[in-house]
């Protein structure tokens, strides 16, 4: 089966939002293995429309509509396809009764265009709208498959994972069960981990092998299919044994997994607190730590030493130091990481000091970036980044290589 994602709206066309649904259920159908072989986005428009069902009806076995399934006069989608392929619409009463039930509970006034939410294209299944009106629909006519989705995604992605992605798989009477797992790589460009893999994904069949690169981070997708979900399993297992033999110095976690997440995971297990000094990266490394429930457990606390001035004073940098080495050097690094370990009586410290960019500075290029990490009962160690992104790119990296370093000098 392939599918055809056709998103409705002109705001699209506008670029007054991205097409996040489109890439929500990509994701979804890529997991549930349903091939999305054209994304068409299309104004609120009923010629166009309909022009873009029949491309559609030429090229994909099944057509996802988001969008226009709204009460106002241009929400069109549902009138059009119905026109479009001569079905008719009816009310669907438990529609109609929870869009009333709908408004008593928001204590809203329903006004008559709202009942137009509850009609139906004859013969489809309707699919349940538990965080707003417009029901989905799912329905076959002759070879195509159509399943009409609301545009907000707070209500499409309930919906379509709970109950859209069942019906589809309902449709195909599959034996065989798609079982996929990802795994994540930090410090290795795609390229390089493509070339160290050439010959598992060259010879590829079951399980196949799936990479992708965004934000520094490489991820293989691996998705096996079988029969039986404990063959699927052990066909994963024996791939995945095979890359960390290859690229497993890389490997940091799982499906959504997190540096952060992953490091912090370890930090607790381990019982270790850590705490920074932060330069170029201005407190975002703390801010990360931050964001995960139970932070406080593992940072003690850090300092943001942007000026040299800070670097002396709060966290007693020798003057020789920034004189000889300046703040971005090898030797600031640790002595910042050492410090700061001192000052917060952690077992960890790490520091980040570099040229964030794009302007060079004090003769060190932009890019150029040291972090510091004194991790107690052991000598203390720094590591040089030459970052190519721009300014936040190259801190947010930063960032990630501190949990990188952490982790595998942890691990
Ligand atoms: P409503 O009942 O809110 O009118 P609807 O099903 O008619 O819903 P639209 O009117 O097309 O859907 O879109 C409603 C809102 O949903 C848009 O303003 C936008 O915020 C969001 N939206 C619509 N389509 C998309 C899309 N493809 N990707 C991301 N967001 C979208
Ligand atoms: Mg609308």
């Amino acid at each position: 089966m392939n599918a055809e994602i056709i998103a409705v709206g002109s705001e699209l066309l506008l670029g007054q939002i991205a097409n996040t649904n489109a890439q929500y259920i990509s994701g979804q159908l890529a997991e549930a293995g349903v091939n999305v072989y054209y994304h068409t986005s299309v104004g609120d428009n009923p010629l166009r429309l309909t022009q873009a069902i029949e491309v559609a009806q030429g090229r994909a076995d099944l057509l996802i509509f988001t969008g226009g399934l709204g009460p106002t006069k241009d929400d069109l989608t549902k009138e059009t396809i119905a026109k479009a392929l001569g079905t008719g619409l009816s009310m669907d009463e438990e529609a109609l009764e929870s869009i009333k039930s709908y408004f008593q509970k928001t204590k809203r006034q329903m006004t008559p265009n709202n009942e137009k939410q509850a009609l139906i294209l004859e013969g489809s299944q309707v699919l349940k709208n538990e965080n707003g009106m417009a029901p989905g629909m799912f329905f076959k006519k002759d070879a195509t498959s159509y399943m009409l989705l609301p545009g907000p995604p707070s209500e499409m992605r309930p919906m379509f994972s709970k109950y859209g992605i069942p019906a589809i798989l309902g449709t195909l009477k599959r034996k065989e069960i798609i079982y996929s797992r990802v795994l994540r790589f930090f410090g290795i460009g795609e390229a390089q981990l493509e070339s160290e893999l050439e010959e598992l994904i060259d010879a590829q069949t079951n399980p196949t092998i799936a990479p992708l690169a965004g934000d520094g981070e490489v991820t293989l997708r691996l998705t096996a299919k079988h029969g039986s979900r404990e063959v699927a399993a052990a066909l994963l297992d024996a791939l995945e044994e095979k890359i960390m033999n290859v690229a497993g110095d890389f490997f940091y976690g799982y499906d959504h997994d997190s540096l952060v997440e992953v490091g912090m995971r370890l930090l607790k297990e381990k019982g270790l607190t850590l705490s920074c000094a932060e330069s170029l990266t201005g407190g975002l490394f703390q801010s990360e730590i931050a964001s995960i429930s139970g932070a406080s457990t593992v940072l003690k606390g850090g300092v943001v030493c942007y000026q040299d001035e800070i670097k002396k004073k709060v966290l007693s940098i020798q003057e020789r130091t920034l004189e000889q080495y300046s703040a971005v050097s090898e030797q600031c690094a640790k002595e910042l990481a050492e410090n700061v370990r001192t000052l917060f009586s952690s077992e960890i410290g790490i520091s980040f000091t570099g040229v964030a960019g794009p302007d060079d500075h004090d003769g060190k290029k932009a890019g150029t970036v040291w972090i510091g990490l004194a991790i107690n009962g052991r000598s203390t160690k720094a590591f040089l980044l030459n970052l190519a992104g721009g300014r936040n790119s190259n801190r947010k990296r930063t960032a990630k290589y501190g949990w990188h370093y952490l982790l595998k000098e942890l691990s």
